[in-house]
């Protein structure tokens, strides 16, 4: 019996090996330092759970609409309209199972066979495989020499007549970069001469620092706002990546697709979420503030350190909460006679001996990278970082 051909063009995760060799280290006693996570270290808001308790004591538990509850649609309307200055009426927005199921959902419903998707590299791991899964061809164009960011002429010359979409995340997973306003126009003017779909995945929008700006592409022009479907969702701004609530906004004829898609395979939402998320981006807090700060002491500290070690380098994060750190150098040396000679072996050994578990970026189509999250306390930076130190120096 066979399986079905998409299930083998998926690729394997290579991060899989280290994070479960790193569970069973920690499982054993042994105190590992863990800088994977992609997701932040703070308990989701009470004022949200708060919001979750009303949901279940008055009874929200059924079906929805399948798009999302009428009052989520207009408060994500009104989010779009004060955070981006983007007008949407509520047929335009589908609220999913998280952003990575409103990534899918529009891909499903834009991309059919052969047609080619543009990824600036470094990217999301995800993106590739959901083009794929969509029949689609990843067309991976690299950013490294324009300071990981994608410039008008790489992506013209990256054009193609079977070019269906381009995919573009600000600020970025796993470089942190931020386009600016400037950088998003530049692409827009060449997009606007096209009929291609723009996926804007604007999830880490509010986790920025140093006064960098979040610009969304489809703010440039009319044609541009029909082009892009924006994907954003509650789990990185609110702390809810366990409450699986990720939304869309799209010109009104590609969300009813969307809508149509996920009524047969998903459904709406979790209604109790849906409803917390509803308190989460209605009520002024200062959470999110304060989350920000914490982030950004933290990423100055990881910043900080690579830029005062001889071996490592890394593009200045403005945004997310990730530090993508260039270890080529190292390639070629090695510990106890085991040779580095690839990120992914870099991870391993790095497990190994200095007991820190770390991101290799292959994946991310960036194979001289290792990407260390900031998602972790500052004292497990610190100590986390001494040991990083402590392996560099101890390699021949
Ligand atoms: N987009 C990017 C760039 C991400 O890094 C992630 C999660 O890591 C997602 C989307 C998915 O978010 P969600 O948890 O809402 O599915």
């Amino acid at each position: 019996m066979a399986l079905a051909k998409r299930t083998s063009q998926i690729s394997k995760s290579l991060t899989l090996a280290i994070t479960s060799k790193a569970n069973k280290m920690k499982e054993e006693g042994i105190d590992v330092v863990g800088f994977g996570a992609g997701e932040p270290d703070f308990n989701t808001p009470s004022f949200i759970i708060d919001a979750a308790k009303e949901a279940l004591d008055k009874g929200f538990t059924k079906y929805t609409a399948n798009s999302g509850t009428p009052a989520l649609k207009k408060a994500i309307c009104d989010k779009f309209l004060k955070d981006n200055n983007l007008n949407y009426a509520p047929n335009q927005i589908v609220v999913s199972n998280g952003a990575k199921h409103s990534l899918y959902n529009a891909m499903l419903a834009i991309i059919e066979q052969g047609d080619e998707v543009i990824i600036p590299a470094p990217f999301w791991l995800t993106y590739p495989e959901l083009v794929k899964m969509c029949e689609g061809t990843p067309v991976i164009v690299d950013t490294k020499d324009d300071k990981f960011k994608l410039t008008p002429k790489k992506l013209e010359s990256a054009i193609t007549p079977r070019t269906k979409a381009i995919i573009i995340n600000s600020p970025c997973n796993p470089t942190g970069v931020v386009y600016s306003k400037e950088e998003l126009w530049a692409l827009a003017q060449v997009l606007e001469k096209t009929d291609i779909y723009i996926i804007s995945d604007e999830i880490y929008e509010k986790i920025i620092y140093n006064g960098a700006k979040h610009y969304s592409i489809a703010q440039y022009s009319e044609k541009i706002y029909k082009q892009t479907i924006v994907i954003n969702g509650a789990s990185k701004t609110y702390s809810m990546t366990g409450w699986r609530i990720g939304y869309l906004a799209a010109d009104a004829e590609i969300a009813r697709a969307i809508d149509n898609i996920q009524s047969h395979c998903t459904s709406n939402a979790n209604s109790i979420a849906q409803y917390a998320t509803i308190a989460a981006l209605n009520t002024h807090s200062s959470f999110l503030q304060e989350m920000v700060k914490t982030f950004d002491e933290r990423r100055r500290i990881i910043v900080d350190f690579v830029n005062s070690t001889k071996d490592l380098s890394c593009p200045n994060p403005q945004g997310a909460f990730y530090v993508m750190i260039n270890i080529s150098s190292i390639f070629g040396k090695s510990i106890d006679g085991k040779v580095i000679d690839s990120a992914l072996k870099a991870a391993e050994l790095m497990l190994e001996y200095a007991r820190i578990a770390v991101i290799p970026c292959e994946s991310f189509g960036a194979p001289d990278y290792i990407r260390l999250s900031y998602a972790i306390s500052k004292e497990d930076i610190q100590k986390g970082l001494k040991r990083l130190e402590e392996f560099l120096n101890t390699l021949r």
